[in-house]
């Protein structure tokens, strides 16, 4: 059936696919399509009930089609899908952002986190009046081209367009540094005029990589001394690490903030905020342009505000979930000792990786060594056992409040799985 579809989505979709890595390269095959879900289950075209740690790339953290989420967006929906006015549940939401994420003045609402993050390279851009910006290898930050660079040759810091279409010249204000390497972002701010930093305070998109003690807080540091704004991506990590996101987990104030996934309930709607004097610089307060027809859409707000109300309140969500992943982490890296096969789990809250080969991932450049056969074969066989991991060996898998329900079975499938990639 899946495979059918997936003959026909070919045809007509860029592999198949409306987003790369659901293409299932990195482990060989084709995708299921998925058909429903509720709860920590998937159901595919094939007829398979799936426990899914996608978990819709991090966007979802109580399960799969809660239901006062479903209920808040079928009543707006109701009431009209887009109108090109304000309406109050944006500012109740916005309010409810600012009230929770603690950096957060102010915020404007985007469709998806590839614009929240351009938008907030604009304003620091725009406050700075400087060109450069620093990422960090391995940190994804959606895909507009000042971010599609990748680390040139040797000590350079100055990156290379990592794909055709992306000019050079775009890139070119575009430094690279190494995740928990302050030393490396020091060379960046000296290298040029620098109006962000931007990182990914838990990095996710290279699998798993927590920061260094200090790391954050050298950032910080470091942006002050130079007059570099500090962004936190916080796309995956918002209210998935803790309430208030990676900046309440560390203690550390970003400048600037990115929202997704989470904030709108798995629908398409993404927030990048901050401190008041920078946002006001947005238009129309300020002559920073950014706009969306369909920003503030009303199914997004009202699902974000469903979930975010409930995240709100329920104070015992994030121990839930951090015991939950203590657990299967602990499970994880007893299984993988007991093969004998080098490698470590990373994990912060609700996220969490397998990597198979590095001791530890730091950086990039550690994570670029992970053994992507036994990885497939990981993979494979979890899916054979019922469970559906993130297909990608540099990709996180999310913990939602519904796996509680599936933990003991879930659990076992995944330390089967790491016996069979063996
Ligand atoms: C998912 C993600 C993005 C991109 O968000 P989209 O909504 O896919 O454009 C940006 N930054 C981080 C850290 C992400 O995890």
């Amino acid at each position: 059936m899946s495979t059918e579809w997936y003959e026909r989505a070919v045809r007509v979709m860029p592999g198949g696919v409306n987003s790369p890595v659901r293409a299932f390269n990195a482990v060989g095959g084709s995708p299921p399509f998925a058909v429903s879900a509720s709860g920590p289950h998937l159901r595919t075209m094939d007829g398979d009930d799936l426990i899914d740690f996608i978990s819709s790339w991090g966007a979802l953290i109580l399960g799969h089609a809660e239901p006062n989420v479903v209920a808040a967006i079928e009543e707006a929906a109701r009431r009209g899908t887009s109108f090109g006015l304000p309406t109050a549940p944006e500012v109740e939401l916005a309010e409810l952002v600012t009230s929770m994420v603690p950096s957060i003045e102010m915020m404007r609402m985007v469709n998806s986190g590839t614009e929240a993050t351009a938008s907030a390279i604009r304003v620091a851009r725009a406050v700075t009046a400087r060109p450069g910006i620093v990422k960090f290898e391995g940190c994804y930050h959606g895909h507009a081209d000042p971010f599609l660079v990748k680390a040139g040759s040797g000590a350079a810091t100055l990156g290379e367009p990592d794909s055709p279409g992306v000019p050079a010249a775009t890139v070119a204000d575009t430094y690279i540094a190494r995740f928990n390497d302050l030393e490396s972002v020091q060379r960046c701010l000296a290298a040029g005029p620098i109006s962000a930093v931007i990182v990914e305070p838990v990095a996710g998109n290279m699998g798993v990589v927590p920061p260094a003690p200090g790391f954050l807080e050298g950032l910080r540091r470091l942006c002050d001394q130079s007059g570099a704004l500090l962004i936190f991506d916080e796309v995956m990590t918002g209210f998935r690490v803790a309430r208030g996101g990676a900046q309440e987990r560390y203690g550390v104030a970003p400048d600037l903030t990115c929202l997704g996934k989470i904030v709108s309930g798995g629908t398409p709607a993404a927030v990048y905020g901050g401190r008041e004097d920078l946002m006001r610089r947005v238009a129309p307060d300020g002559p920073v342009y950014q706009a969306g027809t369909l920003a503030g859409n009303p199914l997004a707000v009202a699902a974000g505000l469903a979930t975010l109300r409930h995240v709100a309140e329920n104070s015992a969500l994030y121990d839930e979930l951090e015991s939950l992943g203590a657990t299967l982490e602990g499970e994880l890296a007893g299984a993988l000792n007991d093969i004998g096969v080098p490698g470590c789990v990373q994990r912060v809250g609700g996220m969490m990786t397998v990597f198979f080969g590095p001791s530890e991932v730091r950086s990039w450049d550690d994570a670029a060594g992970v053994d992507r056969e036994r990885f497939s074969r990981f993979f494979a066989a979890a899916l054979k056992n019922g469970v559906l991991l993130p297909p990608s060996p540099f990709e996180a898998l999310f913990l939602m409040r519904a796996h509680r329900d599936v933990a003991t079975e879930a659990t076992q499938a995944l330390v089967n799985a790491i016996e069979a990639a063996a």
